[in-house]
């Protein structure tokens, strides 16, 4: 269980901020302090010195690129993905207990490392977790029209296309609604 429940974890925070970044994207340095403070950043290094806004701009990008990743539906293609992040900004794995976290795996930098890195690193780390525990895609972006949120499909059941149950009943609405439309059109000639 160690295994998943971390990469779940980084898995959490990676979709949090992923999505924020997607339903703002420019949302403000301090905005994204909070939300790392929410999933166990020290506040010493979320400071306007620690996390500036050059920081808060690197882990826009690295946000932006891996809603890539979190959009890709194609196995194959994901595990690509993750590895050219691997390639570009992993180093040797090492495992770490700092501030009072339980053991873990990273594959960042370290010190050298700045957020965007640390961030799509990390990313990775946990979504290649995620693919070798649950052997399919266990995330996905909302298939919904105008919806679009990131989301983990960690839960049983088989892979979901929608973030929630209100946007998987509009989508079978409108559906059902354009099959009904085509059926008269069919049916009028
Ligand atoms: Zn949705």
């Amino acid at each position: 269980m160690g295994d998943a429940r971390d990469g779940f974890l980084t898995a959490r925070r990676l979709i949090d901020l992923a999505e924020a970044v997607r339903a703002t994207p420019e949302i403000p340095r301090a905005e994204l302090a909070e939300l790392l403070a929410g999933h166990g950043e020290r506040p010493d290094d979320l400071t306007e010195e620690t996390f500036t806004e050059t920081s808060a701009a690197e882990l826009r990008a690295a946000a932006r690129r891996m809603a890539a990743v979190l959009g890709e539906s194609d196995e194959g293609r994901a595990a690509e993905a993750l590895n050219a992040l691997f390639a570009e900004y992993g180093s040797r794995p090492r495992l770490t207990r700092h501030d009072g976290h339980p053991w873990h795996l990273q594959v960042d930098r370290g010190e050298e490392a700045g957020w965007g890195e640390w961030f799509l690193a990390s990313g990775a780390l946990a979504l290649a977790h995620l693919l070798t525990e649950y052997g399919r895609i266990a995330w996905g972006a909302c298939a919904a029209t105008g919806c679009g949120r990131f989301f983990l499909t960690t839960g049983p059941g088989s892979t979901r296309r929608y973030c929630s149950g209100s946007c998987a009943t509009r989508a079978r609405v409108a559906a059902h609604r354009r099959r009904r439309r085509e059926g008269e059109g069919v049916g009028r000639g």
